[in-house]
């Protein structure tokens, strides 16, 4: 799959593969191109190998098969996704949750035929709980209090390999590139002709139209929405992929989309799944209590909310209007 382009400019790399069950594309201005990208797609694989839950070997597999029996030894960086999601955990009591994932295979929207039953949900949500993620920092290991207890870090995982992916850029001294994995954009610098990236945000109910765009120089853009993974169940309900540790059921907070950009990928892919769950008035808190973090959130009657600091910034699409939360 995995595909190098080098156009007629020969300082710039286009790349698309898939990893992480996504499309990934890459964009790279520069010398050294070609390595840079080669070497961000093997970060990928890296990445993956260790932090997929469907990687039977990887240490997030490991955490999860040794669940209620022994932590495991983890290297630096699962120990920092994990201990990172547990802060955010920790501030949101728990409705961004990266123990989910007994939830998650319930939910299964590949094969999902309709709505598990109650009882599994009861089940599959009495072993969701950050607080028996039990993370040691002086030997460095993790693990989870509760046999049958998964970790699922697709609420950060494309975050922090985009944060990964930006530093390998800078490695091989490019100044201006961007990476798309699945949505979650990142940019480095700005484009080659010095103005800003200009990210599009998708409208979430108007296949291939955007709600507008927003200019980010060295930032990154992720967003959560209810229209990319989900099935209609029998009473017309949309079922999606981000799932309320409280109900056990797919977060309904008033919200399809919410967009957060800040400098950090990792910050907004967890805060964007997290705002998604809380709703606009809560997820517009905890987006405030990060500094420099902005977002775009769209309610349920397709209203778009922007925060304080685009005002003026971003770009709304003709017949879309805005307010400020
Ligand atoms: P996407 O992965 O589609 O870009 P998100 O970043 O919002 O969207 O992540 C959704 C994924 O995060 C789900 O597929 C699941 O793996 C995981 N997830 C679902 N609900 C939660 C939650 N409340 N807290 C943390 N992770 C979640
Ligand atoms: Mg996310």
């Amino acid at each position: 799959m995995r595909k190098v382009i080098c156009t007629e400019d020969k300082h710039l790399t286009d790349n698309s593969s898939l990893g992480m069950n996504t499309q990934i594309t890459h964009r790279v201005f520069g010398r050294n191109t070609p390595e840079a990208v080669n070497s961000a797609n093997a970060e990928m694989e890296r990445l993956e190998k260790i932090m997929s839950r469907y990687i039977p070997e990887s240490e997030i597999s490991l955490i999860n098969q040794f669940s209620g029996i022994k932590p495991v030894k983890v290297c630096d960086e699962v120990y920092r996704v994990l201990s990172y999601a547990n802060e955010l955990s920790g501030i949101c009591d728990g409705l961004f949750d990266v123990t989910i994932g007994p939830l998650v295979d319930l939910w299964n929207y590949k094969h999902a035929p309709g709505v598990p039953e109650e009882a599994d949900i009861s089940q599959a949500l009495s072993l969701v709980g950050y607080c028996d993620l039990l993370l040691n920092p002086s030997v460095g290991t993790a693990g989870l209090g509760k046999q049958g207890q998964s970790i699922d870090l697709g609420g950060v995982g494309k975050g922090f390999a985009s944060d990964r992916i930006i530093e390998i850029f800078k490695c091989y001294d490019i100044v201006s590139a961007f990476t798309n994995i699945g949505g979650n954009v990142s940019a480095l610098g700005n484009k080659p002709d010095g103005t800003p990236w200009m990210v599009g945000i998708r409208h979430p109910r108007q296949e291939g139209c955007l709600l507008g765009a927003v200019p980010v120089t060295g930032r990154s853009v992720v967003t959560s929405g209810d229209y990319e993974r989900y099935f209609i169940d029998r009473e017309g309900v949309r079922r999606h992929h981000i799932l309320s540790p409280v109900t056990g059921y797919p977060a309904q907070a008033g919200l399809i989309s919410a967009t957060v950009i800040s400098d950090s990928a990792m910050l907004a892919d967890a805060l964007s799944t997290l705002a998604f769950v809380s709703g606009l008035e809560r997820g517009a808190g905890f987006i405030k209590r990060f500094p420099g973090t902005e977002a775009i959130m769209v309610d349920e009657h397709q209203q778009i909310y922007i925060t304080h600091g685009l005002k003026g910034c971003f770009q709304p699409a003709v017949h879309i209007s805005t307010k400020i939360i």
